[in-house]
């Protein structure tokens, strides 16, 4: 079996890959991996192991067709991790965003088509269905994506969906709540959080705080990706949840006591522009379905994720000051 994964070297993307390495997904044991990353600020090779005899890792850009048509011939599957990913960055410049996540998706889903690979995954967020004040996303909900991050996920999502409907490919898509766990590139606000207080700094809290996030824990994101690897339907969309929802004042507290911090570190800043209010989805279908459940409590993947930032501060420092990107 081989398998390429874009987006190797980020956070969600790398775990999946040293899950694969591991062989925690059954049918995928012993399976090569093509690992596929630009090395953007986002990417880290240092989230991947040096050398692996099942890895080759491919510094490229899902945007280049002539790339792909060369790497992709030989593979039974692709899992598509590679994106732009943080919204806040999308706010001052979208350009990046839609050129990788809906050319790059189009770009490779072209690829994929021209080389007759057998079956894609296509990781998306659950932030292409907007704000919801009560209740809970189904998969049904219609497109409403507020950022230019969530609009270049809904486009990517529809062009997977119309490569499935006009062409056939046998592709699934998941979306998900917020991640968190390792390997998380100190930009997003656990990472971001952990390491200012860390390193005895106040921590920025957008508006009142009030903004409702769920949390999912990467292994259990990835268990679910590979639940829908090997069982998800065609042309189906599956959400993958964690079920924990906090508003991020109540998220900054439980950091605020898992460092032995005060609320003086906190540092009100002015809300993002068009801030989504809340993210809940319902989760059912891939529960019912495929068997998923999340199997991490919040409360001990959130204590073990401080835990390994404290554990790993040449990790983060390095990613913080741009010397990951030397090698
Ligand atoms: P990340 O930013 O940590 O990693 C993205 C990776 O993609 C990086 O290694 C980067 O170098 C690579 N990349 C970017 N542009 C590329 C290109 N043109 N060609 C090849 N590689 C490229 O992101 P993540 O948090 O690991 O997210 C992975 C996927 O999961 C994304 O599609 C994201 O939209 C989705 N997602 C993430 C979250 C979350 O909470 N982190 C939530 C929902 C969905």
């Amino acid at each position: 079996m081989r398998i390429l994964v874009t987006g190797a070297a980020g956070f969600i993307g790398s775990h999946f890959t040293r899950g694969l390495l591991a062989d925690e997904y059954s049918g995928w044991e012993g399976a090569r991996v093509t690992a596929l990353d630009k090395l953007t600020y986002a990417g880290n090779r240092q989230n991947l192991p040096v050398s692996h005899p099942r890895m080759e890792f491919v510094r490229g850009d899902v945007c280049d067709r002539e790339l792909l048509r060369e790497l992709l011939p030989g593979h039974d599957a692709v899992v598509h991790f590679a994106a732009e990913s943080h919204v806040d960055r999308s706010l001052e410049g979208a350009g990046e965003f839609f050129r990788t996540n809906v050319l790059g998706t189009q770009t490779l889903l072209d690829a994929v088509l021209d080389t007759g690979v057998e079956r894609f995954v296509h990781v998306s967020t659950d932030e292409v269905y907007g704000s919801i004040e009560e209740g809970s996303w189904t998969e049904e909900w219609p497109l409403a994506p507020n950022s230019p991050y969530a609009a270049s996920k809904a486009g990517s999502d529809l062009v997977a969906r119309a490569y499935w409907r006009t062409h056939g490919i046998d592709l699934s898509i998941t979306r998900c709540s917020n991640n968190y766990g390792p390997y998380q590139h100190p930009e997003k606000v656990i990472p971001l959080f952990v390491t200012h207080l860390l390193e005895g700094r106040q921590v920025p809290l957008y508006g009142d705080g009030r903004n409702v996030r769920e949390w999912l824990h990467v292994a259990d994101h990835c268990r679910g990706i590979h639940l829908v690897l090997n069982g998800g339907q065609p042309g189906e969309v599956y959400n993958i949840g964690g079920g924990n929802e906090y508003t991020n004042l109540d998220l900054t507290r439980k950091l605020l006591e898992l460092t032995g911090s005060t609320e003086e570190m906190i540092r009100r800043v002015s809300d993002r522009k068009a801030h989504d209010l809340r993210y809940s989805i319902d989760e059912s279908k891939i529960s019912e379905q495929l068997g998923y459940a999340p199997r991490i409590g919040f409360e001990q993947g959130l204590a073990d994720t401080v835990a390994w930032y404290r554990d790993n501060p040449g990790w983060w420092k390095a990613v913080k000051d741009g010397t990951h990107r030397a090698g």
